[in-house]
């Protein structure tokens, strides 16, 4: 361990490393140690199951005494050489990419949720980043975590008598949490800079361990700092706009800038979200500094290593400040940058010329990567819709953003038993080695009794978590009810368990399954074949129809006749939704579509054997398929509030109508031996065949090969020779700019052929060159679930008597009529993304001349094959 101006506390000799496994994150996964500190003091282990807890506050008697125990050493050495072997393997990349291109990837993000023992998140997109960094862990990825370190996470609730929600925020005490600061070569604490209107403020760096891969984290809270900005980093999403733009420029701007500092060899930088886009301004900021390129020449040679990823399915969801406050803000920043601070805001908009726009995060992210994808496949499709503006005339399925589905880090969701089995099925590498190696077909030699077994257990220790969990919630309201009396008749370990548990944010329908209350509690209380439901989730504090949803449940629950049946848990986390995913039988989703970018909470029950019943969006409108679950809706969505009440109503009564006539009597069809067969053949297949591909394994795969490889191998090739590359990019776009309005197509004329059409396309280009553009015969997808038909016109000639123009032949084989093709020319440079880095386009406005003699043969035309 690298000395420390924190230390953990001294420990005595022959226990140093102690140290080492309670800072690294890897205990919120991997559970080799949990009987080692649960011997260190069982009291803390089972309050917190965090051992950097335990460490810190055990007496140094107990620790001496355990110095001298041999047997406890040696558990620590085993433990040790455990993590050792885990950190020392090369893992996916070392073993398939050896010579991959990708040297450093830092990994921006708002937020971070590996655990409750470091509480740096709201929600998914928190969840999402902490399950990233631990499979990049796994997977042997060259990445970095870049975010904040916040005084206070997000809140923690309580629910009064009224069922009203109440906020308490907790401090992030950094001597209880697994973090420490980072010291400079020089000893001292080091820290980033940044001049922000008349002051300078300074960050300090703190590092967290996560297996292999170190999250950094910046907080303004420094002595040396005026005492407004010690507030920068106070709050997760907590403050107004300016806080929010000041937090935003201190994680993309100093987090570019602590790469630098620690000395980081970074070549693909990936924003997890807008909120770090300005990262890609000081990256290109630091690159003009090092080779003396200009704003623009940097941003060719800088864009093509950074990678943005959109979790935002309505445009209302970005992030926006008003000129005036990023005019104050960006002025002197672009001075260094030797543009215009207007320049600089057109990053941010959709009209560079309307000065009145807001500045869109988004926006900025999407002009300044080579690369951007949305989080499930229907996001991806919503996303090309809502960035359509920023690439005018573009067909909307060519507008430059891919998607890669999310998925889950398995074992940090997986139960004890289900990890056993598993275990026994495929063996310890299973989440690690590649997902088309494990063969989920070893599941079908686990009997169908050995399943229901497990599925027993993981709801019988849910029963237990929430009875106890329970009874601390009515303790504290103190009631007047002996609660542990009242907790322990309520749920039943051997009846068919749901779960309901996420943001009470309005999209997601909280309250969907109260729509009709007599006939929920109908279902729920059915003596023949009962029901239980756990519910949980928070509302944000300024969302009051989110806290009368939670106060809607928290009256229902407290109804008699459903009191066994149904409770609430309060302060939903993630030690809460571990537990919840683990036990229930089913997992209910309820958004309203396509308002969910991917969702992953449904993902985190695939393992552990429960099904899903959710809508028609995010993932599961990629995932589902009768033989795994159940979904709600018909994939249609519904804008207006008649139109949306009407389509609640629908989906509420088909949700109704799922429970009452497939789930719940599939659960209760047992056999003589008491074993639900057709509802574990569900169950299995749902298992094997989702879990692997809904998984962070195969996501992160695919980012590596799908976007950080092709961003690495491109930066390499543009920075070479002091950015020769970005500097030929840099004038021909220039060029093309210049003199795009010269360029037209005059008359098409196509001919039959017995096989298709040949079309001859006179392109008139003025002052651009013919290897600049790409000219491209076009029509549209025949169906909405394919890719257009778009092809690269080779063959040219020149027009006799015109200058700088060309008749393009291209003979096609289909059978389409010949006006579904139009054609178009569009910027092109073999090393450029079009249309991300140029969206230039000119398309043919006329009407095709179609002749009526038939050609026998296509021998003056190549036939089209070379896809654009
Ligand atoms: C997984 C998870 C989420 C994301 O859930 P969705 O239902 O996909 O939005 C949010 N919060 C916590 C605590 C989680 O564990």
């Amino acid at each position: 361990m690298e000395p420390s101006l924190f230390p953990l506390r001294e420990l005595p000799p022959g226990l140093e490393d102690l140290a080492l496994l309670a800072t690294d994150l890897r205990w919120t996964w991997s559970h080799g140690g949990d009987a080692l500190w649960e011997t260190l003091d069982p009291q803390a282990w089972k309050l917190t199951e965090n051992p950097y807890v335990v460490l810190q506050n055990i007496s140094r008697e107990r620790l001496q005494a355990l110095a001298e125990d041999s047997e406890f050493q040696l558990r620590l050495r085993r433990l040790i050489s455990a993590r050792n072997a885990y950190c020392e393997q090369p893992g996916w990349v070392g073993e398939t990419y050896p010579e991959s291109p990708v040297r450093g990837i830092a990994y921006f993000s708002m937020e971070f949720g590996l655990g409750e023992a470091l509480p740096l998140y709201a929600g998914g997109l928190g969840v999402l980043a902490g399950d990233y960094l631990k499979a990049a862990s796994d997977l042997g990825l060259p990445l970095v975590g870049v975010g904040l370190l916040y005084q206070e996470g997000y809140f923690r609730q309580t629910v009064d008598t009224d069922g009203w929600q109440r906020e308490t925020y907790h401090y992030n005490d950094p001597t209880s949490i697994p973090v420490r600061p980072v010291s400079g070569r020089d000893g001292a604490w080091m820290h980033v800079d940044i001049r922000l209107p008349c002051r300078d403020v300074r960050f300090r760096i703190w590092q967290a361990q996560v297996g292999r891969v170190s999250l950094y984290l910046l907080d303004s809270n420094d002595p040396l700092n005026q005492p407004g900005d010690r507030g920068i980093t106070s709050k997760l999403y907590g403050g107004g706009q300016e806080q929010r733009l000041v937090q935003e420029i201190a994680l993309g701007i100093c987090g570019w800038r602590l790469i630098d500092a620690l000395g980081l060899e970074v070549d693909t930088c990936h924003l997890n979200e807008g909120h770090a886009a300005f990262a890609t301004i000081e990256r290109t900021r630091r690159y003009m500094e090092k080779t003396g390129l200009d704003f623009w020449e940097a941003l060719w040679a800088t864009r093509i290593g950074n990678v943005f990823t959109t979790h935002t399915p309505v445009a209302a969801g970005f992030d926006r400040y008003d000129t005036d406050l990023l005019l104050r803000y960006s002025r002197e920043y672009a001075e260094s940058l030797g543009v215009e601070p207007a320049a600089l805001g057109a990053l941010g908009r959709k009209d560079p010329d309307d000065h009145d726009e807001p500045f869109n995060m988004a926006y900025l992210a999407m002009r300044t990567c080579g690369r951007s994808n949305g989080v499930s496949r229907l996001h991806g499709e919503v996303s090309r819709r809502i960035f359509a503006d920023l690439y005018p005339r573009w067909p909307r399925a060519q507008v430059p953003v891919t998607h890669i589905t999310n998925g889950i880090h398995v074992p940090s969701w997986d139960s004890p038993w289900a990890d056993a089995e598993w275990t026994q099925m495929a063996g310890k590498e299973r989440w690690r080695s590649d997902i088309a190696g494990l063969d989920t077909s070893v599941l079908e030699n686990v009997s169908d009794a050995a399943l229901w077994v497990v599925n027993g257990r993981e709801r019988a220790d849910l029963v237990d978590y929430a009875r106890t969990r329970l009874a601390r919630q009515l303790a504290q309201h103190d009631s007047g009810e002996d609660f542990s009396v009242v907790s322990a008749q309520i749920l039943d370990p051997n009846v068919l368990t749901l779960g309901f548990a996420r943001r009470f944010a309005a999209y997601k329908r909280p309250d969907l399954l109260l729509h009709d209350i007599e006939r929920f509690t109908r279902l729920l209380t059915n003596p023949e074949r009962p029901v239980q439901i756990i519910v949980a989730g928070k509302a944000h504090p300024a969302d009051e129809a989110g806290k009368r949803a939670i106060q809607r449940w928290l009256q229902f629950v407290q109804r008699p006749a459903v009191r066994a049946h149904a409770v609430f848990l309060e302060d939903y986390d993630i030690a809460l939704a571990q537990q919840l995913v683990q036990g229930v039988d089913v997992w209910i989703n309820t958004p309203r579509r396509p308002w969910e970018a991917c969702g992953t909470s449904g993902m985190k029950v695939l393992v552990n054997g429960g099904l899903n019943v959710s809508s028609l969006d995010g993932w599961w409108a990629e995932a589902y398929s009768p033989e795994v679950g159940w979904a709600l809706g018909d994939g249609s969505e519904h804008d207006g509030p008649d139109d949306r009440r009407r389509a609640d109503a629908a989906d509420a009564e088909r949700l109704y109508e799922l429970l009452e006539q497939e789930v719940v009597p599939l659960f209760y069809e047992r056999d003589s031996g008491g074993v639900p067969r057709r509802w574990i053949q569900r169950m299995r297949t749902s298992m094997s065949s989702l879990t692997p591909q809904y998984s962070t394994n195969r996501m992160v795969r695919e980012y590596m090969e799908n976007l950080y490889m092709p961003a690495a191998a491109g930066l390499a090739a543009r920075t070479r020779e002091r950015g020769k590359l970005a500097r030929e990019l840099r004038r021909w776009s220039r060029q093309l700019e210049r003199h795009w309005h010269e360029v037209h197509i005059g008359d098409v004329y196509t001919r039959q052929t017995p096989d298709g059409w040949i079309f001859q396309v006179p392109v008139y280009l003025g002052g651009v060159a013919p290897d600049a553009v790409d000219v491209q015969l076009f029509a549209d997808a025949p169906a909405p679930a394919q890719q257009p038909f778009c092809v690269s016109m080779q063959n040219r000639a020149n027009i006799e008597g015109a200058l700088n123009s060309y008749l393009y032949t291209l003979a096609v084989e289909t059978r389409r009529p010949a006006v579904d093709f139009t054609s178009r020319v569009v910027a092109y440079h073999a090393a450029a993304q079009v249309p991300a880095e140029s969206a230039l386009i000119v398309w043919h406005s006329g009407e095709v001349n179609i002749q009526s003699i038939q050609t026998e043969t296509s021998e003056d035309a190549t036939v089209g094959s070379e896809p654009c």
